[in-house]
């Protein structure tokens, strides 16, 4: 059965921390069950752009100290890495995310390797879902004794939610990513692809940073709730149902958790998972803001008029007065839908992955407001809004 530990912890006080996990991690079988002495432990970080820590965007730099010293108290060579999203001028933000996010400063300080996934390589493996030919990953993935995936509690204004499957996302180095966008337009399409990374690579332990969470419109452009848990599994799936249920949803609500259920990679059924911690159920976040396209993937005999009418409801839009002209959305853009000079988007082409919102490193891009008229159809066709 699968396990989810969920740890109350209202602090990034390094210490605290600790012995948050520690306590934690004795529910799972303890840290000897995971690592011993020399082995080199990869700590997959949210590293999605240069945010500070307490922006909620990347997963915090206390919570990885805390792990950092964790595991060279056992022993370990212990290496932290990822690669950022998006690109100026060909090249992802991943220094520069480093030094922002505060991860620099403590890897120096703590004795362990910064492992740019820019910059170490990349191994060919071939899909399971056979959706393409190959699929490219960063090489400290496959040269780690063990992987800690440490995801942030997130929404996501395109994908809802983002939690333990899709911080795996992050495994493609390079511009590879918009292309992975691109051949897969549909959120559940792409939650094929990161299956498709879940497979490929051997992923240990999940630990999320749910001590400050983003609500609203993330992944990087919410706000910052405090949430206040941390959460503990070997199973990436079952981590993320227990999380959206915190959130209020369910795995039917987002589509990259619907394909990870569908390719099993976990337990997706709360009934079936075994809470424990400080709780032995999902503790309901009040007042938690959802993104505005929550209420589209609620399943519904209208879904095509649902889906028209969410589009309109929910396409990004760039606020000239807030853009500096860095061109970032218009390189990373997967379909080439934003003109560099207008900053116009075609509307045609935008497959609505909501990349643009999301690697902005200025707010400037918003989703457009609702729409009344959508509200208004929304209503009737979808009853209640949650
Ligand atoms: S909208 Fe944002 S990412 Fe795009 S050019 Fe303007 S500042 Fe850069
Ligand atoms: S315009 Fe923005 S939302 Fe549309 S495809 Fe390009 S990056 Fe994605």
């Amino acid at each position: 059965m699968s396990q989810v530990i969920i740890k109350n912890c209202g602090s990034y006080n390094p210490d605290v921390i600790k012995k948050r996990l520690e306590a934690g991690m004795e529910l799972i079988g303890g840290w000897a069950r995971f690592v011993s002495p020399g082995m080199r432990v990869l700590l997959k970080v949210n590293l999605i752009g240069p945010k500070h820590p307490d922006t909620a965007a990347v997963t915090h730099s206390e919570f990885v100290r805390a792990l950092v010293q964790i595991l060279k108290e056992r022993g370990c060579v212990v290496w932290i890495g990822d690669i950022s999203g998006g690109s100026i001028a060909g090249v992802a933000p991943t220094a520069q995310s480093l030094v922002v996010s505060g991860l620099a400063k403590v890897a120096k300080e703590e004795g362990a390797i910064i492992k740019n996934f820019d910059k170490e390589g990349v191994v060919e493996v071939t899909p399971a879902s056979g959706r393409i030919d190959r699929m490219y990953l960063a090489r400290p993935l496959f040269e780690a004794d063990l992987i800690i995936n440490l995801p942030k509690l997130k929404t996501h204004s395109a994908g809802i939610y983002t939690g333990a499957v899709k911080n795996l996302f992050g495994c493609i180095p390079g511009l590879r990513k918009a292309e992975y966008h691109r051949l897969a337009p549909d959120p559940k399409d792409l939650g094929q692809t990161i299956a498709d990374i879940h497979q490929a690579v051997k992923i240990g332990l999940h630990i999320m940073d749910g001590i400050t969470a983003m609500q609203g419109e993330g992944p990087t452009a919410g706000e910052v709730y405090h949430a206040g848990k941390i959460l503990i599994s070997t199973d990436p799936l079952a981590l993320d149902t227990v999380a959206a249920a915190m959130l209020g949803m369910e795995v039917e609500d987002i589509p990259i958790l619907e394909s990870a259920r569908e390719r099993q990679l976990g337990e997706s059924d709360l009934a079936k998972i075994e809470i424990a911690g400080d709780f032995d159920a999902p503790p309901l976040l009040p007042n938690f803001k959802l993104p505005r396209r929550f209420r589209s993937s609620r399943k519904s005999n209208h879904a095509v008029l649902i889906k028209m009418i969410d589009f309109l409801k929910t396409r990004p839009r760039i606020k000239l007065k807030l853009c500096k002209n860095c061109n970032m959305c218009v390189e990373s853009c997967p379909v080439h839908a934003i003109d560099p000079e207008s900053k116009k988007i075609d509307y045609n082409t935008c497959i609505e992955c909501m990349c643009c919102h999301e690697l902005c490193l200025h707010n400037a891009v918003e989703l457009k407001r609702d729409n009344l008229a959508a509200d208004i159809f929304t209503r009737l066709y979808r009853g209640t809004y949650r």
